[in-house]
């Protein structure tokens, strides 16, 4: 079963916007299989947007995400990854669409409250870099069957 990662990023905590942004996830039908509230470390920011290294917003970018806690979660479901950045909406917030996390509750590019991977394989290793084997639990709902056929 597919799974991506998920971060509640220091702006959405700080905005006591954790419940908020978890509901939509978890109303929508995903399954929680791994969540933590932590503060992440400069290298474990660092090696999460190694992507990024090269571009002007990277020093910042690793300022912020360091600077509060964050929750950092896998969701599961057919799709969930390409799903996810669909309720997530674009990485601006000023033009993601109404109806997505950052289309309702962000302004600003910088600040644009949540991560969601972007690809089956970029979850894979993000997923592997936030959480241990041992943290993820396999569980099925009870629900499932009222969920997915
Ligand atoms: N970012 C930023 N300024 C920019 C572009 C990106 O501060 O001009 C930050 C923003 O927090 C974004 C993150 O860097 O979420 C990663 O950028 P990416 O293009 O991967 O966007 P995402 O995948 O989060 O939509
Ligand atoms: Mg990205």
């Amino acid at each position: 079963m597919e799974r991506t990662f998920i971060a509640i990023k220091p702006d959405g905590v700080q905005r006591g916007l954790i419940g908020e942004i978890f509901c939509r996830f978890e109303t929508k039908g995903f399954t929680l299989v791994g969540l933590k509230f932590m503060q992440a470390s400069r290298e474990l920011a660092e090696e999460h947007y190694g992507v990024h290294r090269e571009r002007p917003f990277f020093g910042s970018l690793v300022e912020f995400i360091t600077s509060a806690p964050v929750v950092a979660m896998v969701w599961e479901g057919d799709g969930v990854v390409a799903a996810a950045r669909k309720m997530i909406g674009a990485t601006n917030p000023l033009v993601s669409e109404p109806g997505t996390i950052r289309g309702d509750l962000g302004v600003n590019i910088g600040r644009n409250l949540i991560h969601g991977s972007d690809a089956v394989e970029t979850a894979q290793s993000e997923i592997a870099l936030w959480f241990k084997e041992e943290e993820l639990v396999n569980w099925q709902p009870t629900l499932s069957s009222w969920i997915r056929e």
